[in-house]
């Protein structure tokens, strides 16, 4: 299934739940639970169902039992298989778009070292190469690597007024990210209030230009980095990156709750490292589990986007700062990066796409 055909598939499940919850009168003054506020939203990925209660709007103590009402309800309703009630994360309300950008887009992990920043890093060099304007937002403030894998060194600076920072740039990517700003070698503990205040910044006070895609390096797992970029910026979706393997897997499911929590939809998943690439014959054996990813996505009904092996050479690459998508245009890794950039940019309808030889 395509991006474009999952994420069409979840928004007519969507409306189709949201409208047949008119029918249900639970409602003060013999309103329906809808048109009274109490039922805030209906997000779905695939058929599993969350419907999100407004609290300030139900009375008092009965939250549980319209739990009760509704959840027996949706699940008899077709093309529904799980349901789940629960009040709106309150950070959807301060959601704001940034400004001459068409799409946030999160690139997220369950655990780290799955691959995620090199995934980011060369996703963002592809869809450039493919004519997207394109910018990179280095949002792990755990470990922000995306400047050394795009082999950028140095500071960044003003814009010519002195009023925002400006993005530096590299393989037609604006990248920003917190290694931009701090000494070299300086490591910082983002926590509290330093995200709530730090973050925002990062994201609003860059001169970033107009972009078809700003793509958000997040943190790997769940953290309050992932709920400030949440509030701060509309995000269209995220992309999650993961190793075959069952423990990466279960942290993944942990992260698609809390995104779908946020009604922030998953496009797809990148299973990378599946497979080695045997060096002689090119065949692909077995390394961290065999397919996860890819059972994970037929069970919460998102397409799997793309299947990376472990290839030595994009980790060697990748340490000297030269994207496998540069400096390895035309290897069969680098078509992966580009059938990625495809699909993403073709399911969100941006760009005037240019064909790239890879
Ligand atoms: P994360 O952002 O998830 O913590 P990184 O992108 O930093 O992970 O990657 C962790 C390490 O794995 C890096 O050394 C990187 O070069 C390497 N790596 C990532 N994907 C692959 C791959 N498909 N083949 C080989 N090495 C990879």
């Amino acid at each position: 299934m395509s991006i474009s055909q999952s994420v069409q598939m979840a928004a007519s499940l969507e409306e189709y739940v949201l409208k047949a919850l008119h029918s249900v009168t639970e409602g003060p003054g013999g309103l329906d639970i809808v048109s009274s506020g109490q039922v805030f939203d209906v997000v779905a990925t695939g058929g599993a169902v969350r419907v999100l209660l407004d609290t300030d709007h139900i009375p008092d103590g009965t939250e549980e039992m319209l739990a009760e009402v509704i959840t027996p309800f949706v699940e008899a309703l077709p093309g529904v298989d799980r349901v789940v009630v629960k009040p709106r994360p309150r950070s959807i309300a301060m959601r704001e778009s940034l400004p001459g950008i068409t799409h946030v887009i999160g690139v997220h992990s369950g655990k780290g070292g799955v691959g995620k920043s090199t995934v980011a890093v060369n996703l963002a060099v592809a869809l450039a190469q493919q004519g997207i304007s394109v910018g990179l937002l280095d949002a792990d403030v755990y470990g922000p690597s995306c400047p050394t894998l795009l082999g950028i060194t140095g500071r960044v600076e003003t814009t010519d007024d002195g009023e925002k920072i400006a993005p530096m740039n590299r393989h037609g990517v604006s990248l920003m990210s917190l290694g931009l700003l701090l000494p070299e070698g300086q490591a910082l503990i983002w926590r509290g209030s330093l995200v709530d205040q730090g973050l925002p910044q990062l994201l609003t006070d860059v001169d970033w230009g107009r972009l078809d895609l700003l793509l958000v390096d997040l943190p790997p797992g769940t953290s309050d980095v992932h709920l400030a970029v949440a509030r701060h910026a509309s995000l269209s979706g995220v992309v999650t990156v993961t190793s075959p393997g069952q423990v990466s897997i279960d942290d993944v499911r942990r992260g698609m709750e809390m995104f779908a929590d946020l009604q922030i939809p998953c496009l797809g998943l990148v299973q990378n490292m599946a497979g080695v690439a045997c060096q002689k014959c090119g065949e692909v054996g077995a390394l961290f589990g065999v397919d996860g990813g890819g059972d994970l996505a037929v069970e919460i009904g998102v397409p799997v986007l793309a299947s990376l092996p472990f290839v030595p050479e994009l980790a060697i690459q990748s340490d000297l700062g030269e994207p496998l998508v540069i400096s390895r245009l035309g290897s069969a890794a680098s078509r992966v990066f580009h059938e990625l950039a495809g699909r993403l940019a073709t399911g969100l309808c941006i760009g005037e796409r240019k064909e790239v030889l890879s």
